[in-house]
């Protein structure tokens, strides 16, 4: 089997925006970025950086016009793009590849379900730019601490948001888990889950089994695992 190869796009920093102390915005510039062919909400590039590390990460704007995009980067100091991101300066450079990524479908959807921590908020947020203003919406989000929590929710009728702080004494996800363990879902739900992998993996059995979701109203993905560099789902 033959895979097409991913377009790659030589960029530039040309601007790091501090959104909360855990999450960064690097804005990247390149000659070739109106090319890059966003079809949906949640697609994700390869990120580089010239030591040769890479990782996945949403593409959480696109202007084609301007040859940009706006990448919201969690700060966990853990791994290599993390500590990349937390020292990158406007003129260095990188490489992006892709996009790629399924399309999650909502359609017939009476209610959506979008579950995430601080990884998966700049793809909840695509999703939340894309859905329908009236169809009703809860949000939950996991974050560090208040200050996570200072990110603006777009204003739409029917968005219920929860911010969740998590608690320091317990693992990154088990909150968001726990929450929607025991959280009532309205009929006609579709869900979109992703984070950290065992918490998505536990949420989505949930949902499954519990709630009786068809599999086809259950998007969900690991966006990383404790304990692995580099996780893929
Ligand atoms: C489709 C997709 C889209 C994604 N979009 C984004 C995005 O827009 N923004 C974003 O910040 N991340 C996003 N991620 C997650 C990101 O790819 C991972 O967090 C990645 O592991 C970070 O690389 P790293 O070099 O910092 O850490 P790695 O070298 O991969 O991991 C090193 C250690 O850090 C831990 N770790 C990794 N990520 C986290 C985390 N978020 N919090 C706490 N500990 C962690 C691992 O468990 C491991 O122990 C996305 C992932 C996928 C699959």
């Amino acid at each position: 089997m033959f895979r097409r190869p991913r377009p790659t796009h030589d960029v530039r920093v040309v601007a790091v925006t501090p959104l909360t102390p855990a999450l960064v915005r690097l804005t990247f510039a390149g000659s070739t970025l109106d090319t890059l062919a966003l079809e949906h909400a949640t697609q994700w590039v390869k990120l580089a950086t010239p030591e040769g590390h890479s990782r996945a990460y949403t593409i959480r704007h696109h202007r084609p016009v301007g040859q940009e995009v706006d990448i919201d980067v969690v700060l966990h100091g853990n791994g290599p793009l993390s500590r990349w991101a937390a020292t990158v300066r406007p003129g260095d450079g990188a490489v992006l590849s892709g996009p790629r990524g399924r399309r999650p479908s909502f359609e017939d959807a009476d209610h959506v379900l979008l579950a995430a921590d601080e990884s998966a908020l700049p793809a909840a947020l695509t999703i939340l730019d894309e859905l329908p203003r009236a169809l009703p919406v809860t949000v939950f989000v996991e974050v560090g601490d208040a200050t996570g929590a200072a990110l603006p929710l777009p204003a739409r009728p029917g968005l219920t948001g929860h911010w969740l702080i998590r608690d320091p004494d317990r693992p990154k996800g088990r909150t968001l888990a726990d929450t929607l363990l025991s959280t009532d879902l309205p009929t006609g739900t579709t869900a979109w889950l992703a984070g950290e992998a065992h918490s998505v993996a536990t949420v989505r059995r949930h949902l499954l089994t519990d709630w009786a979701l068809p599999r086809d109203r259950v998007h969900s993905k690991g966006y990383w695992k404790h304990g692995e560099a580099n996780h893929k789902d």
